[in-house]
């Protein structure tokens, strides 16, 4: 997944977070992010650290920008934080 466009929000009510899948509460600040996955969109909203979270992945992984989506990201991450 590479970035597409990113913008951060308060919440105005609840979300979920699609990287922890925790709640983001209203109020909370957090990421709303456009994504690319093999050409395709998504859109995802994340907690501020958990956007940290994905960047540091990013930048940890050779793959080219937008070869996994976000579920792999996930999975590298915890490999790497083993
Ligand atoms: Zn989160």
């Amino acid at each position: 997944m590479a970035f597409h466009r990113q913008a951060k929000h308060k919440a105005r009510k609840k979300h979920v977070c699609d990287w922890c899948g925790k709640l983001i509460l209203k109020d909370c600040f957090y990421f709303y992010s456009v994504g690319v996955t093999d050409g395709d969109f998504s859109t995802l909203k994340t907690h501020t650290e958990c956007n940290d979270q994905i960047k540091w992945t990013l930048d940890k992984t050779i793959a080219e920008p937008g070869e996994y989506d976000l579920n792999q990201l996930r999975d590298l991450y915890s490999e790497m934080n083993e």
